[in-house]
């Protein structure tokens, strides 16, 4: 079952460039078919889960990271997770049926910006934001690189109804600018570019990475299996109700009798009775609100 849901490291022996490459089934069509996207709107999903799964593999510490894109097209959100490098969620909001008319990411999410949110389980919370001016999704990406980590990167991301992929490379922080370094950059950066979207969703990594780069030293790492997962839970809603406060939760409880919170990654339901939402106000948690 998890054979498709994987990602793998690469490296180029002899430069500085490293890669990471991935395939999505079974964790992709688990979260679009709990929300019954239209197929081109769960194809531009497809992208964002993967992208994220890539760029989870790009942190160098353990923590979530997050790239949602926000418009005035038919799409007002598209946001997908990798929290762990392994566990992936996501949302599309807005008018589904009219999204699913168009294909572009410009005529989904119309103009708007695309935020790249990292969350270190120690340290900092980082958001870079670019504008969502580009064609693609890969290339507002590239572009998000570019400006707020200043490292080279090229990469490609497809979907079908059955399966997400994408592939990235990525020039690492270097010593100097040799010749050498800015050579092999250009050679595998154009290499990347020449792939098709029915390879990557055809192919296996190792027959894509021969495809591309036959004439170069790959070295393909050992594969990470990726799976839906959502952090929800009892606990974390119910610090997210008392930040809400407790005389907007008396109203609710006034007039619809419980307090139902469904979240909106999983479907999972969280109910609240009276005496529930009386004694979490009471706890020392809420005390520190
Ligand atoms: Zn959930």
């Amino acid at each position: 079952m998890k054979k498709n849901d994987i990602l793998q490291r690469f490296l180029f022996d002899g430069t500085d460039i490293r890669g990471e490459i991935v395939t999505l089934e079974t964790s992709y069509q688990t979260i679009v078919g709990k929300h019954n996207y239209p197929p081109s709107v769960a194809e531009l999903f497809g992208e964002f889960i993967a992208a994220a799964s890539l760029l989870s593999a790009t942190l160098k510490f353990p923590g979530i990271i997050s790239i949602q894109a926000r418009g005035d097209g038919p799409l007002s959100t598209v946001m997908a997770e990798c929290a762990a490098g392994t566990q992936l969620r996501g949302i599309v909001r807005g008018d589904l049926p009219a999204a699913g008319n168009v294909s572009s990411l410009q005529d989904m999410l119309g103009s708007g910006t695309l935020a790249i949110t990292i969350e270190p389980e120690d340290g900092e919370r980082y958001q870079g934001i670019v504008p969502m001016e580009s064609g693609s999704l890969s290339q507002c990406l590239e572009f998000y690189f570019q400006q707020s980590e200043q490292l080279p990167t090229k990469l490609r991301l497809s979907a079908n109804p059955e399966l997400a992929a994408g592939i990235l490379v990525q020039q690492m922080p270097r010593t100097g600018d040799s010749a050498k370094n800015i050579s092999d950059w250009e050679t595998v950066s154009a290499l990347l570019e020449t792939i098709k979207p029915e390879e990557q969703l055809s192919l296996s990594h190792n027959d894509q990475l021969y495809l591309l780069f036959h004439e170069e030293e790959v070295r393909l790492f050992e594969p990470q299996y990726l799976q839906f997962f959502c952090s929800c839970s009892k606990q974390r809603t119910e610090s997210a109700l008392i930040n809400l406060g407790i005389t907007e939760m008396r109203n609710i409880i006034e007039e619809q009798g419980r307090v139902l919170i469904t979240c909106q990654f999983c479907d999972e339901e969280y109910c609240f009775n009276k005496e529930h939402i009386e004694s979490l106000f009471n706890s020392p948690e809420a005390t520190l609100h």
